[in-house]
């Protein structure tokens, strides 16, 4: 992707990934808050798993990640909801079925890395050498299923377990108000819904709302009956939209920030700045609940707003500058894949080198005042 490259909504689920790679900057590298935040809901998750139906163990059980991204979060998570099952067979006397597992996301995103994390294959074809030199095993089959969550990507009645962490306040599209100048709802002047107009944040409430709609209808077509669903996403404690809470501190301060240094260096434009938006919305409880009751095919086991904690993982709190670094890098695994596509990477170096700087300038603030919240959802198809 070249300088100036306008990316239009029909483009942004050809295009969004997180960093692939193992480099510094890749999501591989920048995803330990995510799993740190997985773990303090692994209870949770255990409790959705209970809920799904056991069915005849030899028919194969089939678990599915959806927005997987290409680090270990994954992986582990697919491993702990396996265990989780077969012990459920084994306490009632039968030998657990074959698991397949089908990891999901968009096109672009780096499923290389993420095969080549896999560990082997036990039982089926692969050496006892093998499986003892390998650190861990797994007990499933693996695929991976390129498309949109938002979208029909199985086949109907095929799926015991949906999980999906930290994906769905990813929007399927920026709002097509919020990028048109002559809209009310155009976002002027930021990159984020962070304090922006009542008009642009209702937009992308919308967007949001109706892109979970269409993942939930695509999710009750493709679930067995008593199959169950866990969702954790970006979620807000305050009802006013234009405060995105944690999601708010990352791209709508320092990050925000660094784009109005660029303007201001004269380096792009303000229209270039303007019509660049990160597609998130970090919904409240209620605009989340909405939605699953007016599709109406789930019954809702839980639906909370957990706390998860700081999204970055700083190894010395008390040296700013490794927080400025951990924030630019975590700024840059999620949506340094949309910045280089938008001003290309030469400028989108620029960019993240001011995060890191105006990050290292505020150190001690970001470490305390920089918490997610997270909507956690364990429904089951009724
Ligand atoms: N679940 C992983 C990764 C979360 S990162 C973990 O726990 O670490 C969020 C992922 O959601 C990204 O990989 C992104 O590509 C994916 N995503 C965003 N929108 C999506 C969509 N419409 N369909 C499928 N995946 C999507």
């Amino acid at each position: 992707m070249g300088d100036n490259v306008v990316v239009s909504n029909m483009e942004l689920e050809r295009l969004l990934s997180m960093k692939g790679g193992k480099g510094e900057a890749s999501y591989a590298n920048n995803s330990q808050a995510q799993a740190i935040h997985a773990k303090s809901m692994l209870h949770l998750l255990k409790e959705a798993l209970d809920k799904v139906e056991l069915h005849d163990p030899n028919i194969p059980f089939v678990v599915v990640d959806l927005g997987c991204s290409c680090g270990s979060n994954t992986i582990n998570v697919v491993d702990v909801i396996i265990k989780h099952i077969i012990k459920r067979y084994e306490a009632l006397g039968f030998n657990p079925p074959e698991f397949s597992a089908f990891f999901s996301d968009l096109p672009s995103n780096d499923f290389n890395t993420l095969f080549q994390l896999l560990p082997p294959l036990a039982n089926y074809g692969v050496s006892m050498e093998e499986c003892l030199a390998a650190n861990n095993t797994r007990s499933y089959f693996a695929a991976g299923v390129p498309g949109s969550f938002y979208r029909r990507l199985f086949p109907a009645r095929s799926v015991d377990v949906f999980h999906s962490a930290f994906s769905l306040h990813w929007l399927s599209q920026v709002p097509e108000s919020v990028q048109d100048k002559r809209s009310n709802a155009y976002n002027k002047g930021r990159v984020f819904i962070h304090g922006a107009s009542d008009m642009t944040t209702n937009a992308y409430k919308k967007q949001f709302q109706r892109d979970l709609a269409g993942f939930l209808s695509s999710r009750s077509a493709e679930m067995k009956s008593k199959g169950s669903m866990f969702l954790v996403c970006l979620g807000r404690t305050s009802v006013d939209p234009t405060d995105q809470g944690g999601a708010g501190l990352l791209f709508g301060t320092h990050f925000q920030d660094a784009w109005d240094d660029l303007v201001q260096e004269g380096l792009i434009s303000t229209e270039k700045r303007d019509s660049f938006n990160i597609p998130i919305y970090a919904p409240t409880l209620q605009d989340f609940k909405e939605v699953v009751e007016a599709d109406g095919s789930f019954s809702i086991n839980k639906l909370e707003v957990v706390k998860g904690g700081s999204p970055l993982v700083v190894n010395q709190p008390d040296d700013a500058s490794e927080v400025g670094r951990v924030l630019a890098n975590s700024c840059r695994s999620v949506s340094g894949v949309l910045v280089d596509a938008h001003i290309g990477d030469k400028l989108s170096e620029e960019l993240f080198l001011r995060v890191e700087k105006r990050g290292t300038n505020h150190g001690k603030e970001l470490l305390e005042k920089l918490q997610l919240f997270h909507i956690v959802a364990s429904l089951s198809l009724v």
